[in-house]
């Protein structure tokens, strides 16, 4: 199946009010392992690959031409998003490789570049045919910065999504990047405040510290877009972990690999079953 935009997918899933997983590719096994969960469960699928990833690869193309293969040839519904872009060129670069969504994430700007940056990327990538989600204040966690108590402003949000034009919203409720344990608290009256508000499904950034019925809630309150990482990477290196103690004298990358691609399937399908609800 061809890949579809992160617009038409959220808008199906706000309208019905179900949560959407999207979750981090950095190695093809995570590709290969999220596609294998979205047929699974007959449930639509984010594929993210972050500018993290891309400055861990040293390039975008070769990840992300891998990861279209593998979402192209299933005949799942996979939406292939740039994540968290600060640099407006690599966005131009996902929109020339077919991605069909980006993240522009101009929180680290002052609020009118932010406004005035993002409109641009809109602009440019809706010629395109590709949706894009942008950050309004920043979401703790990444780069060490933690701010839990940062929190969005809704009548700021509904602002900011009309003066850009954004299809998705990343806002900031409570959570935080790259948490290992799952005891985030989130503010849901505010995420409900939100959703009342602003006219674009909205994105949970840091949901990885949310634990399961906490999201379930989020995703009742408003959250369309639920962004999982760390969460399955942990579930990934435990697997890798334990087929090496179990087996020490492996040598064939494929045995543990392996492992940790089944373990992110599993995990994933879950995940992508309790966000649909
Ligand atoms: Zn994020």
């Amino acid at each position: 199946m061809s890949l579809v935009t992160l617009g038409e997918v959220l808008a199906a899933a706000r309208r019905e009010g179900r949560g959407v997983g999207a979750f981090n590719v950095i190695q093809v096994e995570h590709a290969e392992a999220l596609v294998a969960a979205a047929e699974e469960t007959g449930l639509p699928v984010v594929l993210q690959i972050s500018e993290n990833a891309v400055r861990y690869h040293g390039a975008l193309a070769p990840i992300a031409l891998a990861t279209k293969a593998v979402a192209v040839a299933s005949f799942a519904t996979c939406v292939l998003h740039l994540d968290h872009a600060e640099d407006e060129e690599l966005v131009d670069e996902a929109v020339a490789l077919g991605f069909t969504s980006v993240m522009f994430d101009g929180s680290r700007l002052d609020d009118a570049t932010n406004r005035e940056t993002t409109r641009a990327v809109v602009g440019r990538c809706h010629d395109a045919g590709v949706s894009v989600e942008a950050e309004l204040g920043e979401i703790g966690g990444k780069d060490g910065v933690h701010a839990p108590g940062v929190r969005t402003d809704p009548s700021d949000a509904a602002a900011f999504a009309a003066e850009t034009g954004v299809d998705a919203l990343a806002v900031a409720v409570g959570s935080s990047h790259a948490m290992t344990s799952r005891t985030a608290t989130l503010d849901l009256e505010l995420v409900a405040r939100i959703r009342d508000l602003v006219s674009v499904p909205l994105v949970l950034h840091g949901s990885s510290g949310v634990p399961d019925d906490t999201l379930v809630s989020a995703v009742r309150a408003g959250m369309t877009k639920v962004n999982i990482a760390t969460h399955l990477n942990a579930a990934f290196t435990r697997a890798v972990r334990d087929h090496l103690e179990a087996n020490p004298s492996v040598v064939d990358t494929r045995r543990y690999l392996g492992a940790g691609r089944s373990a992110v399937q599993a995990e994933a399908a879950r995940l992508l079953r309790l966000l649909a609800g």
